[in-house]
């Protein structure tokens, strides 16, 4: 008989599926404690278990790990891992140093301790939705991760780091809303008392506009973050670098922005990579004005990271600066996101594995 994984079961899961073997809730409470507050993958180790109720646990589960294949370490401090899955697949996190220049500005304008780590994970083999700009769009896609999957590139960096993570951001590989079920789930496990503890404000979730999951985020009144990549304001443009606005597209998107915002109250940030003559013009900022006129929001402005493997001659802007000035100058909030690990191709964008299994 296959062995039950008790990491990537969330409190309710693991008490309900621990009656059936007359564990009661109080000892499933431990063992969730043990998992995923004391990050102790080892029944032996959970010592406030007798030693019969041990044994029972050896027997049905397991608590499983993802492994660590490599670990680069860039100069500015940034730290990418490698992750081995269980059938070879290969995803990758990131692990954010805690003062770089523009958290720094961030922070002090979130009012948020400067002392944070934050992790950047992935929820996703690959990514099926080909965005231009980004390397995981080019990778073979594989298959959704799972709950265990994706809480555990956290546990698995804790540990490694020996420091606790007090922000995740789901902008590692793949589209998060893909997976909306495990990465409710995981964000669940993350935010439990019992669990990781992090504060749903301290997570952040990207998606490039899959807007049917926006309007359930927005009517299940989810609490945590939203970020929705931008990079356009013009249909064609995004289109073309965005094939997903073929399907989902910006003024529908917009719409579903909108609603999110009335019903969770939640400012939404946009990201915006900014590509040389493409989205970086004189209309290009009138549009941005007016949209943030128009409803509360705050723009992450990011610079792009070449490479040979797009397909489309895209260049980064020589007017990130300028641009940046202009859109303050209108009061407009902006943020600039630094690039923080491009050394070791952790950057925005940047994260592919040439095999993924
Ligand atoms: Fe997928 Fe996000 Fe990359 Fe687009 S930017 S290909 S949605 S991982």
């Amino acid at each position: 008989m296959d062995k039950i994984n008790l990491k990537g079961l969330n409190a309710e899961d693991t008490a309900i599926i621990l009656q059936k073997y007359d564990i009661p809730s109080f000892r499933a409470k431990q063992l969730f404690q043990w998992i995923y507050r004391k990050n102790i993958a080892d029944f032996d180790l959970m010592t406030n278990l007798s030693k019969e109720l041990r044994l029972l646990l050896k027997e049905r589960f397991c608590i499983e790990n993802i492994a660590i294949e490599k670990k680069s370490v860039s100069i500015d401090g940034t730290i990418k891992y490698l992750f081995n899955l269980p059938d070879n697949g290969k995803i990758e996190s990131v692990l954010l140093p805690p003062l770089s220049v523009n958290r720094l500005e961030e922070s002090a304008a979130d009012d948020e301790p400067l002392n944070r780590l934050t992790i950047c994970v992935s929820t996703q083999v690959g990514c099926p939705l080909g965005c231009e700009f980004c390397a995981t769009g080019y990778m073979k896609y594989k298959r959704n991760l799972s709950v265990f999957e994706i809480v555990d590139q956290i546990l698995q960096v804790q540990k490694d780091s020996g420091k606790e993570i007090t922000n995740v951001v789901f902008m590692g590989m793949g589209e998060p809303l893909l997976n909306y079920n495990n990465l409710i789930k995981a964000i669940d496990i993350l935010c439990h008392v019992e669990g990781l503890k992090i504060s749903n404000k301290h997570i952040t979730v990207s998606t490039s506009g899959i807007i049917p999951e926006i309007i359930k985020i927005a009517d299940e009144h989810k609490k945590f973050k939203l970020a929705v990549s931008l990079h356009s304001l013009d249909e064609d443009i995004r289109s073309k670098i965005m094939p997903i606005n073929n399907k989902y597209k910006l003024t529908e998107l917009i719409e579903s922005v909108r609603y999110y915002y009335r019903k969770t109250k939640l400012k939404i940030t946009f990201e915006y990579i900014l590509f040389d003559g493409l989205n970086d013009r004189e209309e290009d900022i009138r549009k941005i004005i007016k949209l943030s006129r128009s409803m509360p929001c705050k723009f992450n402005i990011i610079r792009f990271h070449e490479s040979e493997i797009f397909s489309l001659d895209l260049k980064g802007s020589p007017r990130f600066k300028e641009f940046v000035d202009r859109l303050r100058n209108e009061k407009v909030t902006v943020m600039v996101r630094n690039s923080s690990g491009e050394d070791i191709a952790a950057a925005c964008g940047q994260l592919a594995v040439k095999s993924n299994g």
